[in-house]
């Protein structure tokens, strides 16, 4: 089979398109003939090397397709079933085999495309919104990157939990995005110092929650946003890694609380997993949930869309189809 390598971690020009040999399922795996790879930001952390993995290895955590073959103690899914998951390595392939605790059919209605779309970063908007802080009817949600992979679903859960929800965005384009996907009101944070806007935005109060995916360029104003005993729930870095901090600040800012998650504890039993990727294919089979694909490459240009995801070129999803 055909699949992407990484034997030294580096740039989009590591991600070597090679053939492979086809991954042999364990007795508690699921071979699965992948339709579709998400491409995720993680995928770029452990390509650079600032996420470990032993070399060399086969990038990619999310991805769809059709039951192969299944291990000797599978017995959830079987041959020719359309499945999805998030959070076993080695997507970026033709196949994977991936452990059967991972993997959630996929219901009438939803394909393998929007599968492999929406199961990481719908499964992070939703624990971001229910969990990590749950969104209560009338707070004010500000969310960074709106028009992102994960921010255009946590607008539309945020709205859903009853929120007034401010988005940033960089682009015109991605503030119609933003809007479109429900944010009550899109700050241009290159443009001006989204700080002070969301203090004119809640008439000086704050906002009850920030959801913060950049990092090293807005933390510092995020902080500054929040209402007393406000959440900051720092869950990626975009555009570098947040330096160390004194908790001192967090009392002097108004006894702040600041989470740095990760979806793995979130979906840490099989329950919960299932809980949350059963709501989240719900809600797109339904139409409650809009999930935008900003764009679809062959596996073998998978440089190419990392290049776009870090240029910050990119609205929604991306996938890749080998
Ligand atoms: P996005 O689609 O959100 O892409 C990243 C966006 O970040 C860009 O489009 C851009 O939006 C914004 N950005 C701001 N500054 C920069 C910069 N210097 N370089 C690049 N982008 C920048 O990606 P994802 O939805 O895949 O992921 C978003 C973040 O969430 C990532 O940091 C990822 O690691 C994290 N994440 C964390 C999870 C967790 O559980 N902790 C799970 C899933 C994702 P704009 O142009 O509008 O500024």
């Amino acid at each position: 089979m055909k699949g992407i390598r990484v034997h030294k971690t580096g740039g989009p020009e590591v991600l070597g398109h090679e053939e492979m040999p086809l991954p042999v399922p364990g007795p508690k795996d699921v071979l699965i003939k992948i339709e579709a790879s998400g491409v995720n930001f993680i995928d770029i952390y452990f390509r650079t090397g600032l996420y470990w993995a032993p070399l060399p290895f086969t990038p990619g955590h999310e991805g769809a397709g059709v039951v192969e073959a299944i291990g000797s103690e599978v017995k959830g899914v079987k041959a020719g079933e359309a499945v999805a998951y998030a959070g076993a390595m080695g997507s970026y392939a033709e196949y994977a085999a991936v452990p059967e605790a991972k993997v959630v059919k996929l219901p009438p209605g939803v394909d393998c495309r929007t599968g492999a779309a929406v199961m990481l970063q719908g499964m992070t908007a939703h624990y971001l919104s229910h969990s990590a802080y749950p969104i209560k009817p009338g707070d004010t949600a500000l969310v960074h990157a709106a028009a992102g992979g994960v921010g255009h679903l946590l607008i539309q859960m945020a709205k859903k939990r009853g929120a007034r929800v401010i988005g940033t965005v960089s682009t015109e384009e991605k503030a119609d995005l933003a809007r479109g996907y429900g944010a009550d009101e899109v700050i241009l944070y290159i443009r001006s110092d989204f700080f002070s806007e969301v203090r004119r935005l809640t008439e000086g109060r704050g906002v009850q929650v920030v959801y913060d995916s950049v990092g090293l360029t807005t933390f510092e104003g995020s902080l500054d946003c929040l209402a007393p005993r406000g959440y900051l729930i720092l869950f990626g870095q975009s555009s570098g890694p947040v330096p160390p901090l004194d908790p001192q600040l967090l009392s002097t800012k108004g006894s702040l609380f600041l989470t740095r998650p990760t979806l793995w504890h979130y979906v840490a039993t099989n329950q919960e997993l299932r809980a949350r990727a059963g709501d989240v294919l719900d809600w797109v089979a339904s139409g409650a949930l809009r999930l935008r694909i900003g764009g679809t490459f062959p596996l073998s240009e998978s440089a190419e869309a990392h290049r776009r995801l870090e240029s910050r070129g990119t609205t929604g999803k991306l996938l890749m189809i080998p």
